[in-house]
């Protein structure tokens, strides 16, 4: 399983992760990205991967 860390302190709030993977990832109240889920199902790992490669601050790191 993948799981999923988040360097929000790097958020801006651009919107992209949530646009290529709505089940994984959201907006809190203050625009910053949450994660829905900590680990990834194999079968989700492709979707994830391309949300942390559309972020332009690099703030979603998969690990494992
Ligand atoms: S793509 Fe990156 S900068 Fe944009 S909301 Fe997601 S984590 Fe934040």
């Amino acid at each position: 399983m993948t799981h999923i860390k988040l360097l929000t302190e790097r958020c801006i709030s651009s919107g992209n992760c949530v646009d290529v993977a709505p089940h994984a990832f959201d907006m809190d109240d203050a625009g910053l990205v949450v994660a829905l889920v900590d680990e990834v199902e194999h079968g989700a790992r492709r979707q994830v991967e391309a949300a942390a490669q559309v972020c332009p601050v690099q703030a979603i790191l998969l690990e494992g």
